[in-house]
């Protein structure tokens, strides 16, 4: 199932959506720390630059691929990833499978109230998800030790982690011996659009590979966020050639 290719030296696992959701059992079942992270070509354009990101994600129990930029790179290297695993359906899906096991979960991120509307939102369509505990993202980090026996005392299964990156991914591996969940997930704005703040793109959007387009158009100041798409194609295209 998969194999892994990596793409601007971060292995990234070939799984569909699917494949994804089947791994994501499998942690809940086990006894381990699972850390899943989806980065998208702005994130691995980041980690390109900064080692210890880097580091993380390849340390990732699964790295799927999100956005088309990551899509298209994979081409290079001649081995296409199967599809795209955007973070946010990815989330959906465990909370999918957490709720037909009755696991629970923690929702950490966002500004003051995200986490908790996000929690009414996925009581209201997975009758059987416990949600052990929220809170919001911004906390300093002599606070995080507190924090973690927070997330340990609520007995949680899944600590979904919605910072932003490359805070999620540092916070997720950082407190990875003391955490007790089963899966860490990081998710990005994830909560923001579960709770209603952000508007998903639609799928007409998402299928073209131009989700980044619908929310350039919505928030026009994430114009240099976008510009990394191209600058992390143009570095592929360049690290698939050298090989
Ligand atoms: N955020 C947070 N703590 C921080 C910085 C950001 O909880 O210190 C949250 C922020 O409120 C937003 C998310 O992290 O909900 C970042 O969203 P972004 O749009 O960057 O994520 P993307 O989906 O683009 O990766």
């Amino acid at each position: 199932m998969g194999g892994n290719i990596e793409i601007v030296g971060i292995k990234i696992d070939n799984v569909n959506m699917d494949e994804a959701a089947d791994r994501l059992t499998e942690y809940l079942d086990s006894d381990t720390y699972n850390m899943v992270f989806t980065p998208n070509s702005e994130i691995l354009y980041t980690a390109v630059k900064d080692r210890e990101l880097e580091r993380i994600l390849n340390c990732g129990r699964l790295v799927a691929p999100d956005g088309i930029g990551v899509v298209i790179a994979s081409r290079f290297y001649g081995t296409p990833v199967k599809e795209r695993v955007a973070g946010f359906d990815l989330m959906i899906r465990l909370m999918g499978i957490a709720d037909s096991r009755g696991s629970s979960v923690y929702l950490l991120g966002g500004k003051e109230g995200v986490a908790e509307e996000a929690a009414i939102k996925l009581t209201e369509s997975y009758g059987n998800l416990r949600i052990a505990g929220t809170r919001n993202g911004f906390f300093e980090e002599d606070s995080e030790d507190k924090i973690i026996n927070e997330i340990n005392n609520s007995n949680a299964d899944i600590l979904i982690a919605a910072l932003g990156a490359p805070k999620q991914e540092k916070f997720i591996y950082k407190h990875s011996d003391k955490l007790k969940v089963k899966i860490a997930m990081g998710v990005g704005g994830s909560l923001d659009v579960l709770a209603g703040r952000i508007k998903r793109a639609p799928e007409f959007y998402q299928k073209a590979g131009l989700e980044w387009f619908y929310r350039l158009m919505k928030e026009p100041g994430r114009i240099i966020r976008v510009l990394r798409i191209p600058k992390f194609i143009a570095l592929a295209f360049y690290d698939a050639k050298s090989r």
